[in-house]
């Protein structure tokens, strides 16, 4: 099965960036496209700068973020409309980061949701559990409410949505989960999404280990943050055998 793989700039990249979605666009084998489709989930400021490198590389592009109104007086947002204007076809929304930072909890990650649907993009929403649910034993509890709470109504655009399991453990550490921990989370976040949800993995995810990830039951693709800045780096997992 064809599997989605993401990557997230996070505050990372600047004018000249190009160069690394030109350079993706090359390494990408006709095989490679076969059998992935590539997003690339740079910061807003980028979005406009990259959108015909994207195109010519055959690479979508997304968002990390959007505001859940379309425009208005909300100093320092970025709405799903403006996204879409520059050029995303997607947007991250509720990434573990932005629950830390700022406080966001599921609800609001709802309400993003349905506004990057109602602005014509398909969200890639993120759940995953603190390390000390995962120290108590709580992954499956924790993540289950966080889907149940955050999936959106598509029937208010008649698009699709994207899951992301990333256990925050896991993110930006180099840890990865025994494949038997990310098939059970998995196998409970299909309970709620239903069998036509693409749900990915996130968490570390470099060349070396993204075969084996891919090959668990129900991982449809992956969110790749630090090992998506480098073309090569993001390549090698793209390429991976599953
Ligand atoms: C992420 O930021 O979504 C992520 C999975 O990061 P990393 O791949 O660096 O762990």
């Amino acid at each position: 099965m064809r599997r989605l793989i993401v990557g997230n700039w996070k505050m990372n990249g600047l004018r000249g960036a190009e160069k690394e979605i030109t350079r993706l666009g090359e390494l990408l084998t006709p095989d490679d496209r076969k059998r992935a489709d590539v997003v690339v989930c740079p910061p807003a400021t980028l979005l406009g700068c990259l959108v015909e490198e994207a195109a010519a590389a055959g690479i979508e592009l997304g968002g990390q973020n959007c505001h859940i109104r379309p425009s208005g007086a909300h100093t320092g947002e970025v709405s799903a409309e403006m996204l879409a204007d520059a050029g995303a076809k997607w947007c991250i929304v509720g990434h573990s980061e932005r629950r830390q930072d700022h406080g966001e909890r599921s609800a609001l990650v709802r309400a993003k949701a349905e506004a990057a649907l109602r602005a014509g993009l398909t969200p890639i929403i993120c759940v995953g559990e603190k390390p000390e649910d995962h120290e108590a034993g709580r992954a499956e509890a924790v993540v289950g409410s966080q889907i149940e709470v955050a999936m959106p109504n598509i029937g208010i655009s008649g698009g699709r949505f994207v899951t992301a399991y990333e256990p925050i453990w896991a993110v930006g550490t180099g840890v990865v989960p025994r494949p038997s921990h990310i098939e059970a989370i998995h196998a409970r976040i299909r309970k709620t999404v239903g069998p036509d949800t693409p749900i990915l993995y996130g968490g570390s995810v470099k060349g070396k280990n993204a075969g084996g990830i891919l090959s668990i039951p129900n991982v449809d693709g992956a969110l790749i943050g630090g090992a998506s800045l480098k073309a090569e780096d993001f390549h090698e997992i793209i390429s991976a055998r599953w």
